[in-house]
């Protein structure tokens, strides 16, 4: 048995560290857009994700703002669903019609989808080697790498939170053939991020849990991952110290302002830690399960992530208990008493905001395990403090359904 007060933290004395050039974060900053974005161009091309925040004229009185400082907004995409290879193809191919490049930029005001959808039309706006982001992909296509700079992103996250503002990839879905892979470089870190947490006070309830899950899940897995690293692992704590106690709060009163804040900044954390030390099991498996059964991402991070604690705790017991006081509000004297607390405390907090605990239940059906399993080995599974080999994976899904 290991004793809490004997656990020394990992280090790794040698380590990169990634981020947004510039981050400004706080409440109504958003009205900042305009002098942010001046510094990157003097065109912007707007991907909007939300129709809630049209409606609400957010997106409108962003282009307000932008006009006023003398940068010209162009609308060009919106998008409500997670991104497919043919809209990042199409997202591109319009700017390169309207001969974006120097001077240009685009702004991204949405969730993760549409964060990521920015994202890879950046990088493809500027690597034309081949039209479509396929070829780029991970572990598909033609594997082309990005050799040239994208154009420069403001990313500004409506919700809290896939933290995709701070990360290095974005995440393309392909429903013929079936598959949900990452277009990944250091040159795709957002440049700025403006976090305006009252942007997120329309976001229903349900897509509050799901994407505070995610945030959650990537604050613990980048912590206990085989790349882990010292910075992320101190954003995790932190992270974790505010999302725990405070996602509930924003499921059940989406005009909580503290808890709203708390959510945001702990997502914009996870996407630095998620950038700097990967994932592991519970994000592996949420692409299979996104591509082979539909479920959102967050909400099928959120069914894995109690396994995916029980699965590692043997490896990583010293680590999970590191966090176990961020996560469930106290000190414990064991390490084996506070990794019991922590996936227990997890467990509740999916309980209390709604979250599902067998995959049958988010509409996963037993004839889909196979191809599941084959598809979870992807660039988060690599990350997985142990090896699980299939046969393995397929017995913890199974005993899911
Ligand atoms: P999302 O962007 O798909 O948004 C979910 C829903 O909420 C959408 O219908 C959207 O229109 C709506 N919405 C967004 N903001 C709103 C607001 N303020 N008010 C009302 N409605 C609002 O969901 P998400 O979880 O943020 O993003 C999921 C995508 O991000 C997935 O494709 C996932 O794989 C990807 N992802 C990317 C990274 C990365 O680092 N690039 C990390 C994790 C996840």
């Amino acid at each position: 048995m290991i004793l809490l007060r004997k656990v020394t933290p990992t280090f790794q004395p040698a380590y990169d560290f990634l981020c947004p050039q510039r981050i400004v974060f706080g409440w109504g900053r958003r009205e900042q857009v305009g002098e942010l974005a001046r510094t990157l161009g003097h065109r912007a091309f707007l991907v909007n994700g939300s129709r809630t925040l049209e409606r609400s004229r957010v997106v409108e009185d962003l282009g307000e703002r932008l006009k006023k400082e003398g940068v010209e907004p162009v609308e060009i995409g919106s998008i409500a669903h997670e991104p497919e290879v043919e809209d990042v193809d199409n997202l591109a191919s319009r700017l390169r019609e309207l001969g974006a490049g120097e001077g240009d930029l685009l702004v991204a005001i949405g969730g993760g989808s549409a964060i990521d959808l920015a994202k890879a039309g950046c990088a493809m706006a500027t690597n034309t080697e081949s039209p479509t982001v396929k070829d780029y992909l991970e572990g598909v296509g033609v594997g082309l790498a990005l050799e040239k700079d994208p154009l420069p992103l403001l990313a500004m996250p409506t919700t809290a939170g896939t933290g995709s503002e701070a990360t290095k990839n974005a995440v393309i879905s392909s429903y013929d053939p079936l598959f949900k892979k990452s277009l990944r470089s250091d040159r795709m870190v957002p440049r700025v991020v403006i976090v305006d947490p009252e942007l997120h006070v329309s976001v229903p309830a349900k897509t509050t849990a799901y994407t505070g899950m995610d945030a959650i899940t990537q604050l613990i897995e980048s912590y206990i991952s085989v790349r882990a690293k010292p910075l992320p692992q101190a954003l995790s704590l932190q992270g974790l110290a505010l999302a725990a106690p405070s996602i509930v709060r924003a499921v059940k009163d989406g005009g909580d302002r503290e808890a709203r804040e708390r959510m945001a900044h702990a997502a914009l954390l996870s996407g630095m830690a998620l950038a700097n030390s990967g994932l592991g099991m519970a994000h592996g498996v949420a692409p299979a399960l996104g591509i082979h059964s539909r479920v959102p991402h967050g909400l099928a991070c959120a069914v894995m992530l109690p396994v995916a604690l029980r699965t590692n705790s043997g490896v990583r017991a010293a680590e999970i208990a590191q966090l176990a006081e961020g996560i469930c509000g106290r000190k414990f004297a064991r390490a084996a008493e506070a990794v019991d607390a922590t996936v227990e405390r997890i467990e509740q907090l999916c309980d209390e905001v709604g979250i599902p605990r067998t995959l049958g239940e988010i509409g996963v059906r037993r004839e889909q395990l196979p191809a599941i399993v084959k598809s979870s080995y992807g660039n988060s599974m690599s990350g997985n403090p142990r090896k699980i080999p299939e046969d393995e994976l397929t017995s913890i899904l199974e005993r899911m359904l």
